[in-house]
């Protein structure tokens, strides 16, 4: 099969989004963007061996490669609404191509995202997706906004995904239920967009935790002038986790949960005073949000024990040049 029937086969369909103008097939994609909105654009590349291991199951890739660019899209409080791929790959494997659409579709039409365009090429497995979305203008949530005294939330539960990591890798032993539930958070990530588009006008400042939550939360303190302070004790996770900190394994546990990747929730700020709309929020779309602590006039992140005593190190998060 040559390179533009494998595109026509498995990447070109029918698009009924009447924005699309263009799609797969020409030069380039054409949309007609909707009238008083910004476009937010967005672009997450996956490397085998470093962001997804050998022999994944190509279903949950082809979610994964779309979920991690939706969450930056929630992260901005925007809509998802097209995608490009850019894909290398080591040969023309049928089952692969099958498994890998499959599994980028079912969530693209969850959430409503024509893929326009992209480019095919043979290497190294390798794929980068190009995300855009909108937004009502100037309603993007940026990193920058937090104040001083604004609550600082995190959604779901955090470190599942690290903490099936580290068992993939041998480096962890937890039960063959517990692996199986934190193994579905690490490669089939559930993108926070009903959240982020609620929080549009909510939150003062917001970032998906990708990279492990006090790394992702310095970038909203550093992009806004100031320091936070937030809770072991309140942050949520799964009970393994939980067993895991009040035992032998605490330190583990805690370098998943603070500074483990692929979480995949949002980490947001807001006023104090709008605590009772971000409960009916999270009601509403369903998700759990937790306030985990708040944000300082004084530079820098603490992190307190369950003891109130800041933990003397914070686990490093994820660095590919660290
Ligand atoms: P060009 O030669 O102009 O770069 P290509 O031959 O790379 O175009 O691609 C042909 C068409 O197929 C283009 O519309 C491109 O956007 C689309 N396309 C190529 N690869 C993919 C892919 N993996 N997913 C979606 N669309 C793709
Ligand atoms: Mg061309």
């Amino acid at each position: 099969m040559n390179e533009f029937a494998l595109i026509d086969r498995y990447f070109r369909r029918a698009v009924s989004d009447k924005a699309v103008r263009l799609s797969i097939g020409d030069d380039g994609a054409v949309i007609a963007p909707s009238p008083g909105c910004d476009l937010v654009f967005s672009v997450d590349m996956l490397v085998e061996g470093r962001h997804f291991l050998a022999g994944v199951d190509p279903v949950t890739l082809g979610h994964k490669t779309l979920a991690v660019n939706l969450s930056d899209m929630a992260a901005m409080g925007a809509t998802p609404r097209w995608a490009l791929l850019a894909g290398a790959l080591p040969d023309f494997d049928e089952v692969w191509l099958r498994g890998f659409t499959q599994g980028l579709f079912a969530l693209a039409d969850r959430f409503g995202v024509a893929l326009i365009g992209g480019d095919t090429t043979r290497g190294p497995r390798n794929l980068c997706l190009t995300i855009i979305g909108e937004v009502p203008a100037g309603t993007a949530i940026k990193r920058s906004g937090a104040r001083p005294d604004d609550d600082v939330y995190v959604s779901g539960v955090l470190g599942d995904a690290a903490l099936a990591l580290s068992v993939l890798q041998g480096s962890a032993r937890i039960a063959d239920a517990e692996f199986a539930k934190a193994r579905a958070r690490l490669e089939t990530p559930e993108p926070r967009v009903a959240l982020g588009e609620r929080l549009r006008g909510v939150a003062t400042a917001a970032i998906d935790v990708s990279d492990g939550l006090t790394g992702d939360l310095q970038h909203i303190l550093d992009a806004s002038g100031v320091g936070a302070s937030i809770d072991v004790a309140r942050i949520p996770r799964s009970p393994c986790l939980d067993a895991m900190l009040g035992g032998a394994a605490r330190d583990a546990g805690l370098a998943s949960m603070l500074g483990g990747g692929d979480d995949y929730e949002l980490c947001f700020t807001a006023t104090v005073s709008l605590r009772e709309a971000i409960a009916a929020i999270a009601r509403d779309v369903d998700v759990p949000v937790t306030r985990v602590g708040s944000i300082t006039a004084v530079p820098g992140l603490v992190v307190r024990d369950e003891r109130g005593v800041p933990l003397p190190l914070l686990p490093r998060s994820f660095d590919h040049f660290g």
